[in-house]
């Protein structure tokens, strides 16, 4: 552990650590506001750069991206999606976004998203370092918060902030301070999972497709014109590595009856436990937590990136009116405000979720109610309209 005392201390007005699309997004807004920060993380720019994880945009996420990154390649490399099918009772559902809310979301993978973001904060000359593990924050309460971790070459590391973010994800080192415990929060652990794989096959489809079959739920959705990305529920302690590759394309087709999927050479598989997360405190005196930090969702809804950046607009604002104005109204409201869209997602999800899976005691009463469920969405314009409302995202502050 690090000793603060002797250790050689070094300033800055923000300590970020993580470098993920919380960590990345808040330090390019702090950096419009004149507010200098460090950013750390414990992964190398390499590993940051291949980690497969989500592939939605909201509209605002996307026209965030774009407004702060003229060199973003959402609109090239990401592909703008105008609805997605809820594929039930053997025949597709589409939602059309565009003409029930006037938005759309663009798909374009969080590794990608990152690799714009870490090429944008370097080229502005963030002071952004990998392999800098952080071990613990101290918060005396003097407004100096201090981070203490290791460089990756092992010396102590002692950063005395103005403020710290916690923006390190789900297993965040930065929660304890704010919330008293590693565990503090709300928490519901669902009895299913998502078996993911990507696949050398061309789309099978030209938008996602959510399907719920008396099998169980799957998704099929895309990476690019020659990978695609999909996953099926399974049991949480599956083994990714247990199935062949042709009992999963089985289970994946007899999950979306009716149609054909275009199989391929397996290239990745994981398995993906679902979870529902909010931690009881998002700030505590010069310590806040931003994204998977805060809160996690399960992926359903593709809510989790964007409730990160969500999060960011709201205390990048709230920072510049502390640092440079002063002024802690809005530092002293960031939790309720962000916790008002945390909790509209954290429903969005796990709607979407209960929706569309089923559980392993779900009766045959279920799995028919369930069916109704569907059609009072598919059937109704205001069902078709929360749907598209909540999934294209709501405004940003
Ligand atoms: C396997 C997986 C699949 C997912 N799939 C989807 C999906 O399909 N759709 C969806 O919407 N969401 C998905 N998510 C969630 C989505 O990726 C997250 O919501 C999003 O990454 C949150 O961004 P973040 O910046 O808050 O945290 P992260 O992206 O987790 O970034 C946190 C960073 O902090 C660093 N870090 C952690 N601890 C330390 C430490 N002690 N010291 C220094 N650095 C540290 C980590 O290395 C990491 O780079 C998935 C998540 C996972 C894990």
């Amino acid at each position: 552990m690090t000793d603060t005392t002797s250790t050689r201390t070094e300033r800055t007005r923000v300590a970020i650590v993580g470098a993920g699309p919380a960590g990345l997004i808040l330090s390019h807004l702090l950096a419009e506001a004149g507010i200098d920060s460090i950013v750390v993380d414990s992964r190398s720019r390499e590993q940051i750069e291949s980690t497969i994880r989500a592939g939605i945009l909201e509209q605002n996420t996307a026209d965030l991206l774009r407004r702060i990154d003229p060199a973003t390649r959402v609109d090239t490399v990401g592909h703008r999606h105008d609805g997605i099918e809820l594929w039930f009772g053997g025949e597709g559902h589409r939602i059309d976004f565009p003409s029930l809310v006037g938005r759309s979301v663009w798909l374009y993978p969080q590794h990608e998203v990152l690799k714009d973001l870490l090429a944008l904060r370097l080229g502005a000359g963030q002071d952004l370092r990998f392999g800098v593990t952080v071990e613990r924050v101290d918060d005396d309460g003097s407004g100096h918060p201090l981070v203490a971790g290791r460089n990756a070459d092992g010396s102590p590391l002692v950063i005395d902030a103005d403020f710290v973010v916690g923006a390190d994800g789900s297993r965040s080192v930065v929660r304890p301070v704010v919330t008293g415990s590693s565990a503090g929060g709300y928490f519901r652990e669902y009895p299913f999972a998502w078996f993911g794989i990507l696949c050398e096959a061309p789309p099978s489809s030209d938008e996602l497709i959510y399907s719920n079959s008396p099998e169980g739920f799957a998704l099929i959705s895309q990476r690019s014109p020659e990978v695609q990305r999909m996953y099926y529920q399974c049991d949480p302690t599956a083994d990714p590595a247990a199935p062949s590759d042709a009992e999963v394309w089985e289970a994946l087709q007899a999950r979306v009856p009716g149609t054909t999927l275009n199989e391929g050479p397996i290239i990745q598989r994981d398995v993906l436990r679902f979870r529902s997360f909010v931690a009881h405190e998002l700030r505590r005196d010069r310590v806040a937590l931003v994204g998977d930090a805060a809160h996690t969702v399960p992926p359903t809804g593709a809510k989790g990136m964007n409730l990160a950046i969500a999060d960011v607009v709201l205390l990048a604002e709230a920072l510049r009116a502390l640092l440079v104005e002063r002024d802690e109204r809005l530092i002293d409201g960031y939790a309720d405000r962000a916790l008002a869209r945390i909790w509209k997602a954290q429903h969005f999800s796990w709607w979407m979720t209960s929706m569309l899976h089923s559980t392993p005691d779900a009766s045959d009463f279920d799995h028919r109610r369930q069916l109704g469920e569907l059609r009072s969405v598919v059937e109704s314009e205001a069902g078709q309209t929360y749907l598209a409302e909540a999934y294209t995202g709501w405004p940003l502050a």
